[in-house]
């Protein structure tokens, strides 16, 4: 038969085991063009546009093996020519495109081939578009290793194939030429190189170094630019530090609330590095060219708070010799950040409140309102919610200034940061220190940390001065662990002796409780599996 005889509704079948439409013994798969574009994408940018070529094209070639295997089992042609054309109708029920070979010069004694073709509405170009806007070379890698697979089964010599101009390069269609090898004389090794996969893999090592090398160097820019940023605000970007789960959860909602005018309620244990939270917010927003203005609300009386915040008139009071202005208005467009605000007197918090809420403030001493033009972020380690139901700080102010509130979560609940953070004020007081021994990180890990990230940077500075800058920090250059936590971690018990079994769950019931119930984050923290967890916490 001719290859014009072969009529697609007869060639496609239905396989009774599995349903799938089969085409001989062949399973017709559906690809999603989106989904391969994916593919593309991932391909062209982990192994670059000429490597995936070859892969592309190799892939092609073993699928163009397998349709003629599939047609010339189902159907006798006339000739080995008949057999190359019929190719194109496989090409065509997979969906990838119409083919047809426009010329072919076959010597079948000297197994010579030179043929031509073109591809409409090949598949390829589409994806091609999906991850990019145009090409200036062919693009269609698997159509050529399709055709030079199945042309190369039907004589039974290597032929290659490729594509000289493509849809892809704005044509109107693609065109290809195929040759057995010796056809393409000084192209050959040109052609050859698309089908060449020999040494991909030592490549891909090369590759692999020059990458590593590349990490290295970009390692060492960060920690120069890093240690740059550090002499510009020193501090600043210290809680920053991060891969808790716990930590990025706070720092996504810092994110998403920094660029708003949003009044922030930062909660956290004292040296969980609130005020570095409020300054992280204050460099995300729109306002970080303004004055980034902090005060701790219990460093100062309250009347000294007061004219601090709100400004004064010459002569409010006995030694106000000149007129001065509150840190509400010096703020201007910046931020001012009030630590501590559990603190701030029950006389203050009106007054606060009326600077927030109708965003003006009148000096003291004073007959004129000035407005207030800044954002307000506030803090506290206290539960403010319980001094309201206690009725030492306002309601209607609570209200005002817990819009957003945003937890720091203690170092205890943050494990993962502990040895980033230590190696990150290392690196700050010695440069070129050669770090921790294992024991020592051991240690850091298992500290309470009831002082949180402030406490860590105290140890941290206490273990370079014993050990020096060239020696490893051990264990015995930490403060030793009694003064640390005030009494012998045994004490607690006093007469009371608990067996191992209520102690381990007395300890697991402690963890959990800190984890607020996360049985995953517990189970870590414990070393426990969590279905032991669960066991042992179930055992009675
Ligand atoms: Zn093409």
């Amino acid at each position: 038969m001719r290859a014009s005889d072969l009529k697609s509704m007869e060639m496609i079948g239905h396989d009774p085991k599995t349903g799938f439409p089969i085409l001989g013994h062949y399973r017709i798969m559906a690809m999603g063009i989106t989904g391969l574009g994916r593919l593309y994408k991932d391909l062209n940018q982990s192994l670059g546009a000429d490597k995936m070529d070859v892969l592309l094209t190799r892939f092609g070639y073993d699928g163009g093996l397998a349709h003629a295997t599939v047609i010339s089992d189902l159907y006798r042609f006339d000739s080995p020519e008949e057999l190359l054309k019929a190719g194109g109708v496989m090409r065509r029920l997979a969906g990838l495109a119409h083919e047809t070979i426009t010329e072919i010069d076959f010597n079948p004694d000297k197994k010579q081939l030179r043929f031509k073709g073109i591809w409409k509405e090949s598949f390829e170009p589409d994806i091609f578009r999906s991850i990019s806007t145009g090409s200036d070379t062919p693009v269609c890698a698997i159509l050529a290793g399709l055709v030079s697979g199945y042309a190369s089964a039907v004589i039974g010599a290597d032929v290659l194939v490729k594509e000289i101009s493509c849809k892809a390069q704005g044509f109107d269609h693609c065109t290809f030429e195929g040759r057995t090898l010796g056809e393409w004389g000084l192209d050959l090794a040109d052609v050859r190189k698309e089908f060449k996969i020999t040494d991909i893999k030592t490549e891909m090592e090369s590759l692999k170094s020059n990458l590593e090398q590349a990490s290295r160097f970009i390692a060492d820019q960060e920690d120069e630019i890093n240690a740059l940023k550090q002499q510009i605000r020193p501090g600043s970007m210290d809680t920053m530090i991060f891969r808790s789960h716990a930590m990025a959860t706070t720092m996504t909602l810092a994110q998403k609330v920094a660029p708003t005018a949003a009044t922030v309620l930062i909660q956290g244990e004292s040296g969980t590095g609130k005020e570095v939270l409020a300054r992280f917010i204050h460099d995300q927003s729109g306002r970080k060219e303004e004055p980034f203005l902090p005060i701790n609300c219990a460093a100062l009386p309250s009347d000294l708070l007061e004219s601090e915040l709100f400004g004064h008139t010459k002569g409010a009071f006995t030694g106000a010799e000149s007129a001065r202005k509150g840190l509400f208005v010096q703020a201007g467009k910046g931020t001012l950040f009030l630590d501590e605000i559990g603190e701030l007197p029950l006389s203050l918090q009106p007054k606060l409140l009326r600077a927030i809420q109708e965003k003006q403030v009148r000096p003291l001493g004073g007959s004129t309102l000035e407005p207030v033009k800044a954002r307000i972020l506030t803090a506290t380690n206290q539960e403010i919610k319980e001094m309201v139901a206690e009725g030492t700080f306002r309601e209607d102010l609570y209200f005002r200034i817990s819009v957003f509130p945003i937890t720091l979560p203690p170092l205890r609940n943050r494990r993962e940061d502990i040895l980033p953070l230590a190696r990150h004020f290392l690196s700050r007081l010695s440069p070129d220190h050669p770090g921790f021994s294992p024991q020592a990180i051991q240690h850091l890990e298992g500290f309470s940390w009831s002082g949180n990230i402030r406490e860590l940077e105290n140890v941290v500075e206490y273990g370079v001065i014993l050990a020096g800058d060239h020696q490893r920090i051990l264990p015995e250059h930490f403060p030793n662990q009694e003064a640390q936590t005030g009494t012998h971690p045994m004490a607690i018990f006093g007469q009371s002796l608990p067996s191992c079994r209520e102690l381990e769950q007395q300890y697991i019931r402690h963890v959990l409780n800190q984890t607020n119930g996360n049985k995953t984050e517990a189970s870590r923290i414990l070393g426990l599996s969590i279905s032991t967890l669960w066991r042992r916490l179930n055992r009675s």
